[in-house]
Order: structure tokens, then sequence, then C-alpha cells
């Protein structure tokens, strides 16, 4: 089977193929704004982009897959919330210390969350000279003009503007709001490049523009991804929000600084996820962090392992909205648990050479799955059957395990499980049918066989009463 997936360009499921073999597959992700700690919804597409990242290194090779994801660190709310946390540092040392402290949380997050970091992931800080770069040249070629010290993308010179969103110049006009600002020749213009505000950081401008100023938002992915990937490269990722206006203004940026046709070939998005049925904000307070799952036991009263947060993401279908519940976690947490009770030995296998020679690699129906635009609710099921073919059958363990790698399921056997808890289910979901098919002896007199299934649970560890009214408790013997 190819790789095939969706491209939010043509909206079709397309076979993917590297635009340069030679150069490996070339994949840019839209990254965090830091300023505070990344929610739930943030961690999708970076779970998303993940497994992607994890199957390109398995189909083309490790060195053959290059993956950028910036961080964004000019932005309003971060200089807010650096004013506000250091009001008495002055502002860029104070940026800096914000920016800092939420890189390195999102980094312990997105780690506990098993991914994998991206091979760079460049910060917009350090890239105002190529941004300067590329405004430079749309101003030269026409496309963009400056206006009261303001730099503008003029979106009426390109021809399909729009495309990726699918919308009309002439509609999105209709709609744009009529209090136009004074510096844009259409309300649809986007801002490239703008004077920078008394307290606000400030670089050098271009285009002759005498007082310094700072980049838009948008100017930031198209230099980054110019710098690391080149003109044109394979993958473009993000959330579904980020089509229109972000997406849509990066391809006419890169497009028309470079003459070219085509900015990345395939254009990814995730859907969007919600909690518990309703939008995620801080004024509902249903707004809930990586960290408070990971960490609190803000939502659900437990904290929860970062594996089974993943795989709560990874049984929902990347481009499908998402319902971010309790019962979620706790029926993905159940999941790992059994696969990890069935595997009480599972460190073992793991250093077992032979085991290790005998693995050949992810289960091609897993790998299947994810050659069909990341099918991971079928990868996740097809993993629970072979967690259920490893128990009887100890060589296929490793490809369990390698299959479970694939989807960063990694190692099954963390520490924080309430294992005991989860044992004594587990043992009495077994011992449940036994009680019956015992009310069953009973029921026609058969005592033999009642006392024989009574010996057998006796066995299991599980001790029963029988109550006046004909029900049976169950106990777990100490
Ligand atoms: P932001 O920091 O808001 O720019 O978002 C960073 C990434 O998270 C982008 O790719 C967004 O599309 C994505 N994202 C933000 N909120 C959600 C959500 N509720 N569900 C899914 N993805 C989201
Ligand atoms: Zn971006």
């Amino acid at each position: 089977m190819e790789l095939r997936l969706f491209n939010t360009l043509t909206k079709e499921k397309e076979a993917f193929a590297p635009l340069d073999p030679a150069r490996g597959v070339r994949m840019y992700v839209c990254g965090p704004t830091v300023y505070d700690f990344a929610h739930i919804g943030n961690a999708r597409p970076v779970i998303v982009f993940d497994v992607l990242y994890r199957l390109l290194r398995h189909l083309y090779g490790e060195d053959k897959v290059k993956y950028v994801r910036n961080i964004t660190d000019v932005d309003d709310k971060i200089n807010a919330r650096a004013a506000e946390e250091y009001p008495d540092l002055p502002l860029n040392e104070a940026i800096r210390l914000v920016t800092e402290k939420t890189e390195k949380q999102f980094h312990e997050d997105v780690d506990a969350l098993g991914c994998l970091r991206p091979d760079v992931e460049p910060r917009a800080t350090e890239h105002i000279g190529e941004m300067r770069e590329l405004i430079e040249r749309l101003v030269k070629a026409g496309f963009a003009y400056v206006e009261q010290d303001h730099v503008l993308f003029e979106v009426g010179k390109m021809s399909d503007y729009g495309k990726l969103a699918r919308r009309s110049l002439d509609e999105m006009e209709a709609g744009a709001r009529v209090e136009v600002a004074p510096y844009k020749r259409n309300p649809m213009d986007f801002v490239l490049w703008k004077p920078s505000k008394p307290n606000e950081p400030g670089w050098p401008s271009p285009s002759g523009i005498k007082t310094p100023g700072r980049p838009g938002w948008h100017i930031e992915c198209s230099a980054m991804s110019w710098k690391h990937l080149g003109e044109t490269f394979d993958i473009h990722g993000g959330g579904i929000d980020l089509v229109f206006p972000h997406h849509e203004n990066e391809i006419a940026q890169s497009r028309c600084a470079f003459h070219s046709p085509v900015m990345a070939k395939t254009w990814m998005h995730n859907g969007f996820l919600q909690v518990e049925g309703e939008k995620m904000s801080k004024s509902l307070g249903n707004f809930i962090t990586i960290r408070e799952l990971l960490d609190t036991g803000k939502f659900g009263n437990k904290s929860w392992e970062g594996q089974t947060v993943r795989l709560a993401m990874l049984k929902t279908h990347y481009r499908q909205p998402l319902d971010w519940t309790v019962k979620r976690l706790w029926e993905a947490e159940d999941q790992i648990v059994n696969w990890s009770l069935r595997y009480d030995d599972i460190v073992e296998p793991l250093n077992n050479p032979r085991l290790k020679l005998i693995s050949k690699g992810p289960h091609p129906e897993i790998v299947d799955a994810l050659l069909d635009d990341l099918n991971t609710h079928l990868a996740v099921s097809v993993l629970g059957q072979l967690a259920r073919e490893a128990s009887s059958n100890q060589e296929t363990l490793p490809t369990f395990l390698s299959s479970a790698d694939l989807l960063g399921l990694m190692p099954l056997r963390p520490a924080n499980l309430d294992y005991e808890n989860a044992a004594r289910r587990d043992l009495l979901d077994r011992a449940r049918p036994l009680v019956e098919a015992r009310n069953a002896a009973r029921a026609n007199k058969d005592w033999k066989e009642s006392d024989r299934i009574r010996d057998e649970l006796k066995a299991m560890g599980v001790v029963i009463k029988d109550n006046k009214d004909g029900t049976t408790d169950l106990e777990i013997a100490r």
C-alpha cells in the first residue's frame, strides 16, 4: 500500500511522494505561541503530526525526514504577560524570561505525551532578517506596499488568493468590517510589518521605513519554512482554525516572493477539540492545560499518564472533531492497563535478545491503517488484537511492541497507573461470568458443578458469599 494523505488544497486523499526523494520528506507544522501552558487543544496537532513524523521515518528512513515546528516568540500576548510578570525588568529581558520558561514547560509536556522533538524548532525572533528579506522581495515585485510605516500584502495582486480556504475575494470583502484601517488599500490586505509602539519590542524596518517595527504573524512561518526547508516543500500542517487567514496568507507570501506555483504540496489540518461537549474557553471554566491533566487531578479527579492522554487522542481520526471527556480518558487508561496486565513481564521480553531478533518491525495492518490518511482509530484497535494475540503467543510480542512504538505508545508500563485497583477490576471482570455460570448450576441443582466453580474462583483469588436474597458478593482474597 502507498501513503495517502488528505490535502486541504484539493480536498482529496492523494497518493504521497516526496517532491525531491534525494532530499527526503520536508514537513513544517505551526507551533506554539509561548506565553503560557499549552492546552489540550494545542496538544492535538503536536500528537497528530508526531504520528505522521514517526510513520514517515518508518517509510523513508530516519535521516530522510526533516520536521520543522516553529516557536512564536513575537506576539502581543507575550508582551502583556512579560509586563505583568516582571514589571520591574526591561521589556526585552522580561520577554526572554517568559518565552524561555514557557518553551521549557511546553517541551516537558509534549515529551510526556510521547512526542519526538522535531529536527528544528526555529524561533521567530531569530529569523527577523529572513522576514525582512521576504518583505522587500514582495514590495519590489509589486505584491506589497508601504503605507504609514506599515507594509501590507495586497491580496488583489494574487490571482488565486483564497484557494486554500475556498473563499473568493469578493465574498471576503463583502464580509469584512466597514471600519478599515486607514493604511489599507483593500480591507483584506494583511500586515507584513508594522511600527512598534513604545514598550513593544522593535527591529530595524524593511523597505526604507525609518522607525523600528515588528513583523506581522504570518510572515514568520514563510520565513522559517524557507530558511529550513526551502522555497517549496512537502507537507505543511496545523489545526483547522489556521486555514484562514494564517495558512492562506503564508501561501500568498511564499508563492509571490518566490514566483512559485506551490508553497507546500500537501496541506494537512487536524479537527478541533472541545471539552465535554462544549467549546473550550477560559470564561466557561473548562479550559484545561496539558500540565493540569498530567499533574493536578483537575480533570476527572485524577492525574493521567501521558500515554493515556495520547491514546485517548488517537482513538479519533485526526480530521474529526474530538470531544475530550473524562470517560474517554478512563477508557484509554483501562485499555493501557489491560495491555500491560497481560504482560506483567513486559520489561523482561524487551531485554530478551532472542525476542528482539525475531522482531520484524510493526505489524503490516498497523502500517496499512496509518498509510490510509493516518487512520489511528483503526491502528489502535488492531493494536488491541495484537495484545490479545501476544498474550497467548509470546513470539508475537516484539511485533506488538514495535507496533505500539510506531504509534508512540511506548513504554507500556508507566509508573503512575493505579495497577492495584486495575488488577482488582480485571480480576472481578474475569470472575463475573463464572459467578453467573455457578448461579445457573445452582438453579439446576447441579451442586457438583457449582462447587467446582467455587473452587475455580478461589484458585483465582476470589471468594464468594451467597446472600439470603439470592445475590452473591465477590471479594478478593488478600
Ligand atoms: P495557537 O497557540 O492558538 O496558535 O495554537 C497552536 C496550535 O494548536 C495550532 O495548530 C492550532 O490550530 C491548534 N489548536 C488550538 N486550539 C485547538 C483546539 N481546541 N483543537 C485542536 N487544535 C487546536
Ligand atoms: Zn504558521
